[in-house]
């Protein structure tokens, strides 16, 4: 039986020569790295600083060898060096390769379906958080689903207090998108 990792690394390697095949060879980045994500529940996959790309365990464990496969080929067009996110030439490696192969790279898939195609119930019970807060001064981390511009700005603008500690001094992070935002 293969583990999630092994998985993972083989349907990497089959997708990888699958590009080269068609000729897509030349854009591959050399140090793409994978990994498996075993926090996100909303997500298939996510690409890193055009470069780090995560899939999440919950499709690994319950998605078809072709919807993983379509996640990592989605996550691969990332890291081409002349896309930026899934604008028109992202879009248009996509076309590339649904013409070509029997993928079929969307920019939203549903995670629905996925659970549906695999007779699997969804698990239900989950919070989608956004923004991680660090406290500088006394360490406290939390979690936000959601924050309006205003209360952002107070964040960054030295206008919100950790009542605990008195700090005014916060790091802020975008989960969706793993980008330090502040
Ligand atoms: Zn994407
Ligand atoms: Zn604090």
């Amino acid at each position: 039986m293969e583990t999630l990792q092994e998985k993972l690394n083989r349907l990497v390697n089959e997708s990888v020569k699958e590009l080269k095949e068609i000729g897509l060879g030349d854009n591959l980045n050399t140090n793409m790295t994978f990994e498996i994500n075993y926090r996100a529940k909303q997500r298939l996959g996510q690409c890193c600083n055009k470069c780090d790309i995560n899939i999440s365990s919950w499709l690994l464990e319950v998605g078809s060898d072709k919807d993983i496969k379509n996640t990592i080929i989605h996550e691969i067009l990332h890291t081409f060096k002349d896309t930026i996110g899934h604008k028109a030439k992202w879009q248009y490696y996509a076309r590339y390769v649904n013409n070509r192969t029997e993928y079929n790279i969307t920019r939203t898939t549903s995670i629905n379906n996925i659970y549906a195609r695999a007779n699997i119930q969804r698990p239900t019970k989950h919070i989608h958080y956004k923004w991680e807060i660090t406290c500088t001064k006394c360490g406290a981390v939390w979690k936000k689903q959601k924050m309006t511009t205003k209360v952002l700005n107070g964040f960054t603008e030295g206008n919100r207090i950790h009542r605990k500690c008195g700090g005014t001094d916060f790091r802020i992070v975008d989960l969706d998108n793993c980008e330090v935002i502040w």
